[in-house]
């Protein structure tokens, strides 16, 4: 009997029977604009191997002018659906199934030539749209019905159609964007007459067995979005259109409210999913922040769906699903939600991968083959780069000895874990402390090792981390280290914090909640981030209301620039948002004086000023750890540096975990 009952269920959709009730949720990862259709191939069979129920790839454009980006992949040509012939033929072996997403990006599509409902440009494009005019609203409804024609015809189960998170057929819905007198446009019963008629004509031009999903966008998070009672009407009618699934999107992307971000609480809009599933006859799925079997169970325990979507959890371990199914959640790599190696990289132009399984997307260019020549290996330093370096060496058929002088793995995750919005990372190192020695890795704790220690290994790896730079401020010895503080030290009501980095925000987030996160809270989350109900505001915006700040805080940084700028492409405006939300002062082209009795002397625009805190915390970034490693090469061992002892500037887990792997998978 599973402990997954629910999750595990088989779900009849009557075209196809499910064999369970996980979907992996689309992602654009990249790979199909590689052109490498093997590559794109193994990505999605691996995960069909790992049994999940469906997937959906990343959206395909359904035309030039609705690409996400100019070239974007779609089913174009006859070569295109060969293609992807590839992919679901694999998928199909694998013992899987998958739809495709036909994603017309409207006026979010970053080129000249996009297309909505009216000419109102996106805050987040330079582009301004063109409107269409019938003729133009016929072609793109004929070109997504034969995207979806020719989806069938390279073999896909079915197709998603998307009509979330302000794309194209969401730009119809609402009047902030479609600001039509025409057929298209006015009363509501004109604005969804788009996508209606987008799932008609995509159900009769592919038959009855043949799945169609439809993302819906159920709370919009902008201005003038859609009311609930408008969401239940447009859910009927794509009900009454010929839709299998309704897919759930929360947020347009030019939202100010995070809606997936780590510090998200899981599964926060999954009540909205379970409202629409007390109105609509067909299964609905819900999606946003889940990310563990327990929380997918409970929610269709809970009924508050049919079916749950995981995306990234997905990149984060393709076997999610088999692992759960066989007793073995705990080996589930989990996903943190950090974005930082997948939208992050997306957003960047980067092909996509993830923080904690570097394989992901690379499952055609980074094996972890059994080695054929067994070493004896020392990793010294159970931070991220240490613990997945051992980790993958272990499994690869190394005798791996892992050190750390702490009494515990982890490392400066261990740091990170503190900071609220980050719990996240509690699951990472549980992840780690249950995978390491499980892979046969044989862990010593509580013992700093010198080149003595080492001599007896074929060759030792050397991941000691950082320590924190010495910003050599006068007066300083009355300041704080970060590590202190992050621990516990005590630490008065004003406070500077020296040094805007990745880990002075992280400092300044923990000052400013005083030991509470609202991250465990959903419903004080949504407050804080004015998240209200649909069926009281249009688009569920509420007026914020952060809790008060446990303390003044004083974010500051040397260079004359926003601070802020060097965190992730995808989840620094939220930083940046939840320290002004508490009244956080950040300032950029300071210069620290001293440090006295009386507080932080420091010259901003050429003026001494005086910031009267009680405390002062260094967060001016690390050097590189890398005494033992110079030490061994000085004596002739073979050795190798990853992670923060390598380089420090710069770092954060993602390299370290990759650095790690990869080394691993090359010893
Ligand atoms: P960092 O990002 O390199 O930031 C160091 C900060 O210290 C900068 O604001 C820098 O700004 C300041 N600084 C540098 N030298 C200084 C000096 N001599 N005196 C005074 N200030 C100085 O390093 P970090 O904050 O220690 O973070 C380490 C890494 O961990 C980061 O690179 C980051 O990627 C990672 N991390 C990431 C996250 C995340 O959310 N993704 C969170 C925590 C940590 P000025 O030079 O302008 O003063
Ligand atoms: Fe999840 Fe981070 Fe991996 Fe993206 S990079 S899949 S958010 S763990």
């Amino acid at each position: 009997m599973t402990v997954y009952p629910h999750l595990l269920a088989p779900l009849d959709l009557g075209q196809v029977t499910l064999k369970n009730r996980v979907l992996m949720g689309s992602m654009h990862t990249g790979l199909e604009e590689t052109g490498d259709w093997n590559r794109v191939a193994e990505f999605y069979a691996t995960r069909a191997r790992g049994g999940v129920g469906l997937m959906v790839t990343g959206g395909m454009a359904p035309n030039r002018e609705g690409g996400v980006f100019p070239g974007a992949a779609g089913l174009f040509t006859a070569r295109d659906i060969e293609n992807h012939r590839q992919v679901t033929d694999r998928v199909h072996q694998a013992g899987g199934r998958i739809a495709m997403q036909i994603l017309h990006a409207g006026r979010y599509a970053y080129g000249p030539d996009c297309v909505s409902a009216s000419a109102v440009k996106s805050p987040i494009s330079p582009f301004a749209p063109k409107e269409l005019d019938e003729d133009g609203i016929e072609k793109q409804i004929a070109d997504i019905v034969t995207a979806a024609v020719r989806a069938k015809e390279a073999g896909y189960d079915g197709v998603e159609v998307m009509g979330s998170e302000g794309y194209f057929l969401n730009q119809f819905l609402v009047t902030h964007t479609n600001r039509r007198n025409d057929r298209w446009g006015g009363p509501y019963e004109n604005r969804i007459r788009l996508p209606v008629e987008v799932v008609a004509r995509v159900r009769a031009a592919v038959g009855p067995d043949f799945i169609v999903i439809y993302r819906i966008s159920l709370i919009d998070l902008i201005p003038n979005g859609q009311t609930w009672d408008e969401v239940v009407t447009l859910a009927r009618a794509i009900e009454g259109a010929g839709a299998s699934l309704l897919n759930t999107g929360i947020g347009w992307h030019e939202a100010r409210v995070p809606t997936i971000a780590t510090s998200v609480p899981r599964a926060a809009f999954a009540h909205l999913t379970g409202r629409l599933r007390q109105v609509v006859g067909i299964p609905v799925i819900t999606s946003n922040r889940i990310n563990t079997p327990e929380v997918g169970e409970a929610l269709l325990a809970d009924g508050m769906a049919d079916m749950v979507s995981m995306a990234r959890p997905f990149l984060a371990d393709p076997d999610f699903v088999a692992k759960a199914a066989s007793g073995r959640a705990r080996e589930i790599a989990p996903c943190i939600a950090c974005n930082q190696a997948c939208l992050d990289h997306t957003f960047s132009g980067k092909l996509t991968s993830c923080l904690v399984n570097p394989r992901a997307c690379h499952e055609t260019v980074l094996s972890y083959a059994p080695t054929g020549a067994p070493k004896r290996l020392a990793v010294v330093g159970a931070g991220p780069a240490g613990m997945m370096c051992a980790m993958v060496a272990a499994q690869r058929g190394h005798k791996v000895v892992l050190f750390d002088k702490a009494g515990a793995l982890g490392g400066q995750l261990n740091l990170a874990r503190q900071v609220p919005g980050k719990e996240e990372f509690h699951g990472l190192v549980d992840w780690f402390t249950h995978e390491v020695p499980r892979l046969g890795v044989d862990v010593r704790l509580g013992r700093a090792v010198e080149v003595a220690d080492l001599a007896g290994f074929d060759s030792v790896v050397v991941a000691t981390g950082v320590s924190p730079r010495d910003p050599g401020i006068p007066g300083q010895a009355r300041a704080l280290g970060y590590i202190d503080v992050l621990k516990g030290a005590k630490v008065g009501p004003r406070v500077a914090v020296i040094g805007a980095g990745g880990i002075g925000f992280d400092v300044a987030e923990f000052l400013v909640a005083g030991g509470h996160s609202a991250t465990l809270h959903p419903e004080e989350w949504r407050r804080e981030w004015g998240v209200g109900d649909p069926a009281l505001t249009p688009g569920g915006l509420a007026v914020p209301a952060p809790e008060p700040p446990a303390r003044q805080v004083w974010l500051l940084q040397r260079k004359a620039e926003k601070p802020g700028r060097g965190l992730g492409k995808t989840t620094g405006w939220i930083h940046r948002a939840a320290l002004q939300a508490k009244g956080v002062k950040m300032l950029g082209g300071v210069s620290y004086d001293r440090i006295t009795d009386e507080g932080l002397w420091i010259t901003r625009d050429g003026k001494a000023e005086l910031l009267a805190v009680d405390d002062v915390v260094l967060c001016a970034g690390q050097l590189p750890e890398r005494g033992l490693y110079d030490r061994l090469i000085a004596a002739g061992i073979e050795a190798h540096v990853i992670g923060g002892a390598d380089v420090a500037a710069e770092l954060d887990a993602k390299r370290a975990i990759d650095q790690g792997a990869r080394l691993a998978a090359s010893l």
